[in-house]
This record gives C-alpha cells, structure tokens and sequence, in this order.
C-alpha cells in the first residue's frame, strides 16, 4: 500500500485493538514505526525507498523512528563503527526533515523492553518461519563466516519494534514486505495464543518502493557499494552519478535510448516534472547518456542542497543527536514498560 492509498485512514485510529496507551501521545491516530540500520549517512534509496514517507507521516500520524542499533550487531562486530553510523544516520534522517517535537527518534538499544518482548514473541515463532525468510537466506549466502543466531531472530525483533508501541504503519522500502508481513504473523500467533492485544501492521510504500543502485540492476545500497550519498561532497556524488550504468545496449552517442529500462531515466521521475521530454531526448538521441545524468547530479544537488546544509549545522552542535535521541528513548518508556507488563500478566510471568 502506498502513503496515497492510505490518506483517507489518516484521521482514523490504527485496525485492530486500541493502543493502551499511557503517554501523551493522542491513542485516536494512526501510529508509526520504522527502523533504519545505523549505516551511516543515508542513500538516495533510503530517501526515494522510505525517508520521504517517514517524514511525510510526521503530519497526522503519531510517527516513531529508530535507529536499529541491536539489529546492527548482526553483522557488525565494531562498536566504534555501530556508535559513529548510528550517529550519522541520526544526523542524516534530522537534516532532511525530521523533527524530533513533531515525531520521536530514538536509538533501539536505549529501550532494551524491545528485547524482552521479541523473547516473548520468539516462543510463539516456528523456526520454520525464520528460516524461510529472504534476508536469513541472503545472509546466509553473503556472509558463511558468519551465520550467528541474532540473525536468524531478527525478524522477531523487528516485529517486536513495530509491535511493542502498538504501530499500525511501517514506512519502508519494498525489501522489507516480507519481513512487515512475518510481523503480522508473529503478533497474529501471539494474540490467538493470548488474548487479542496486538495491532497487526501493515506495510506503506512510497512509489519508488525499490531503488536500483549505480550498477543499474541491484537494490541501492551500502553493502553492495552501488549508492548515490546524499551526503558526499559534491565531486563525489557527482562522481557516483556519472558512473551509473545505463541503457547496454546503447553503444553509440548516436544509438536511440530505452529510457524504460535506463536506471538514470527512471531516476529523473523524482526530480522535475519534465522527465518525459527528457525520455523523449534519449528515445531519439537528441540527448546522450552523459548529458541525462549530468542533469540528474545537478537536479539532486539542488535538491538536497538545504539538507546538506543542515547536515553541516547539526553536525557541529555537540551533543545535540544524543540528547535527541536520549528523550526520543525517555518518551517511549512509559509504553514499552506498559506492553511488557501486560504480556507477563497475561504469560503468566511475573507481575510489572
Ligand atoms: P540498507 O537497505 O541500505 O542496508 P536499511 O535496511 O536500514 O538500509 O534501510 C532503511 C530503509 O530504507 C528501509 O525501509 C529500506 O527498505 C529502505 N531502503 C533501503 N535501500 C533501498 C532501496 N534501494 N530502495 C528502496 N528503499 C530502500
């Protein structure tokens, strides 16, 4: 579902069973959640694939941000690089719009309840469900040194995340469908198990759910080294643009474009409304391939150009990020302690 579909919900309180809420937060909105790995700055697929929605849902939805700092120790085993990258991310998702008096940021390993509830999830999870998901598998592949447990219950902990402050929207990028969909079953299982509790989440995408990087044919992102930062100084970013591949089977300056399968083409839709005279240039050669992506540097440059500004800003106010997401962590106590309690009362554990 994208963010348009969605609109007419907005005023309406999320489905399934009122949030018990206990803190300030208006329980007769919609509430947010998503979580974004502590990667560093972030990407223009990050951006186009889920940022615009987690800043668009600010408006009119109760919207919770987190950086996944737990989730990172699956892959990452220095914790200098976890504390810098969660940091930056922290710094990136502020420059671009958002604002932390409008919605809440805060890093997971500040409410360790998260932990706790995705134990309790874990006992109503057949293994079979975790191992079948597709980035247990694709780890499993990309890093066979390394295949530890934590990666195969992240999938728990995510749906614990969404659902420990009882979140009816996910803003994410289209990779994460499956991983959305194994958290309604999880609170599914649970509430059958314990009683209805849990609101089951849905997944919103924006229309761009999956960016392809500069290679032109893998998702975006860090790992795979194929990313446009929106951060970097401008040479580089305009030398990640100018590398990107296009069309392979336009050789010649001279050979017509197929702007439908040119990565670079199909980039220019988010940046002006004139990308179909822009198709039509490649369509006819009227344009090279140098040409279109020269435009399309310049056309994210000027778009972020207030968002790299801000970057440079916040970044030299000391102290500023952890105290954001310090009281990000501090509003959301009250919920996440209150979800615990009512899961040991009714797991039979003992009282909160
Ligand atoms: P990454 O995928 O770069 O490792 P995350 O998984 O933390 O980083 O991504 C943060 C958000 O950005 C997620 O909602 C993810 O789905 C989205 N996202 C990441 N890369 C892309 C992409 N190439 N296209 C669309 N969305 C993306």
């Amino acid at each position: 579902m994208t963010l348009d579909a969605l609109s007419d919900a907005a005023p309406t309180p999320a489905p399934g069973a009122p949030p018990p809420t206990t803190t300030d937060v208006a329980a007769t909105r919609g509430r947010v959640f998503s979580g974004v790995q502590p990667s560093g700055l972030p990407h223009l697929g990050n951006y186009l694939g889920a940022f615009r929605n987690y800043i668009a849902m600010q408006e009119g939805y109760d919207a919770i941000y987190c950086i996944v700092d737990y989730h990172a120790l699956t892959s990452t085993h220095d914790g200098e690089v976890i504390r810098r990258n969660a940091r930056e991310m922290a710094l990136g998702l502020l420059a671009l719009g958002l604002d932390p008096e409008r919605s809440i940021l805060f890093r997971q390993s500040d409410r360790p309840e998260h932990l706790e509830l995705s134990w309790l999830f874990s006992s109503v999870v057949p293994v079979s469900w975790v191992e079948r998901t597709p980035s247990f598998k694709e780890k499993r592949r990309t890093q066979p040194d390394d295949v530890n447990h934590a990666l195969l219950s992240y999938p728990v902990l995510q749906a614990a995340d969404i659902a420990i402050y009882h979140a009816g929207y996910v803003p994410v990028g289209s990779d994460q469908a499956a991983h959305v969909e194994l958290a309604r079953e999880i609170v599914r299982a649970w509430n059958t198990r314990y009683g209805d509790y849990f609101v089951e989440p849905k997944a919103v995408f924006t229309d761009s759910p999956m960016i392809r990087g500069t290679d032109g044919v893998t998702k975006m992102s860090k790992s795979l080294g194929n990313t446009i930062d929106l951060f970097a100084p401008e040479a580089e970013l305009r030398k990640q643009v100018t590398s990107m591949v296009t069309d392979t089977q336009r050789i010649l300056r001279t050979d017509p474009g197929r702007p439908e399968v040119c990565n670079v083409c199909q980039l220019h839709r988010y940046f002006g409304e004139d990308y179909e005279s822009i198709w039509e240039g490649e369509r006819t050669a009227r344009t090279g391939c140098v040409d279109t992506k020269r435009l399309l540097a310049d056309r994210i440059l000027s778009r972020f150009a207030e968002a790299r500004a801000r970057l440079e800003e916040l970044a030299a106010r000391p102290g500023l990020v952890e105290e954001i997401l310090r009281a990000g962590a501090e509003r959301l106590a009250p919920q996440a302690s209150e979800t615990v309690r009512v899961c040991h009362e009714r797991m039979g554990l003992g009282p909160r």
